[in-house]
């Protein structure tokens, strides 16, 4: 080995998170999706790619730095749960940073669910890097990222049929007040997951629809209980997402916002987390600038509290040990809490 591969080694070592485990990179991507995990062999996998087009070089950028931390010089799998701009809009600049060797997705973009702006250019950006390496999932599947349990809840408008995660009682938060009419914007076909690690769970499901979250959580709640949670739509944006029924069935014991500086987390929310049974603690990417401190976690919980144009882009990670517990570090001042898995 040379001495330049010698410190490149030495190098990554002392920046890696301590060996093993599985390690969970919520990255700043200013209200879109981003999330790179790290299973103990190593493998990784990508959840959505942020945005494109202007602000592809600064997403690509940040999850260039999660891999930095991570220690990743590739990434093996890009999983996207659907075509909106904030989360394949970057997936070719986030391509040529992580050369993913596999693209895990709903199917095909159709024109019946309204895409945001550009849904076609960015669909046909996005199948020119998949061609020939795309796997279609389906609720039900899993995905093969070594030493972790990675399990598709929800597909192209379809969910588990059969309850995991030790789910399956009765829901007493379904509610007929609370249901909503079938969303008909591309989100309601995301593609999402639960992962399973030593006991910790985690649940990612892009920014599935209300009535999608609660086809998960009603009349029976098919997902059990999980350790943490990523606030759907950025922090329910629009209250097109956070459905109660699947929230509070949920009980995460910790939940992470990848809300924007004026997306998601607003303040109806921030106050419907707070109801979850046993929560202990709420993370954010973003402080929420539209609304007040008493509707914002407490300061140090926040990764940054910029207007997107001084954002510095600071992620969250969380790392899961095999003794049922798991630490969340706030990327900004290295502040960290660990919990029990309970
Ligand atoms: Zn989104
Ligand atoms: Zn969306």
């Amino acid at each position: 080995m040379k001495l330049s591969s010698l410190l490149v080694a030495a190098i990554l070592l002392a920046v890696q998170p301590s060996g093993g485990g599985l390690h969970i990179y919520v990255i700043d991507v200013e209200g879109g999706g981003a999330a790179l995990m790290v299973g103990p062999s190593n493998e990784s996998m990508l959840i959505d790619s942020g945005s494109g087009g202007a602000l592809a070089e600064r997403d690509s950028r940040r999850i260039a730095d999660a891999m930095r931390a991570a220690g990743l010089a590739k990434i093996n799998y890009l999983f996207t749960t659907h075509y909106d701009g904030d989360h394949v809009g970057g997936a070719p600049a986030a391509n040529a940073v992580a050369h993913f060797d596999r693209f895990f997705d709903h199917g095909e973009m159709e024109a019946k669910w309204e895409q945001n702006a550009n849904g076609v250019p960015r669909y046909n950006a996005y199948l020119e890097i998949a061609r020939g390496r795309r796997t279609t999932t389906n609720p039900g599947d899993t995905i093969p990222l070594q030493g972790v349990k990675v399990d598709v809840v929800a597909s192209h408008g379809d969910v588990i049929a059969k309850p995991i995660n030790g789910g399956g009682e009765r829901n007493a938060f379904c509610s007929a007040a609370d249901a909503k009419p079938p969303n008909t914007t591309e989100n309601s076909q995301c593609t999402g997951v639960l992962v399973s690690y030593g006991g910790f769970t985690f649940l990612d499901v892009g920014d599935l629809t209300w009535d999608k979250e609660t086809d998960l959580a009603c009349p029976v709640n098919k997902l059990g209980r999980v350790s943490l949670l990523l606030a759907t739509h950025h922090g329910f944006f629009n209250d097109q997402s956070g459905a109660p029924a699947l929230l509070w069935a949920l009980r995460p014991q910790v939940v992470i916002a990848n809300n924007g500086p004026r997306k998601g987390l607003a303040a109806s929310a921030f106050e419907r987390i707070q109801k979850v049974e046993g929560l202990e603690g709420l993370w954010q990417s973003h402080l929420a600038l539209a609304t007040d401190a008493a509707h914002n976690t407490s300061a140090d919980m926040i990764a940054n509290t910029e207007a997107s144009d001084d954002c510095k882009g600071h992620w969250i990670r969380v790392d899961v040990g095999s003794n049922r517990q798991f630490t969340v570090t706030n990327g900004r001042n290295n502040v960290s809490r660990t919990y029990q898995v309970r």
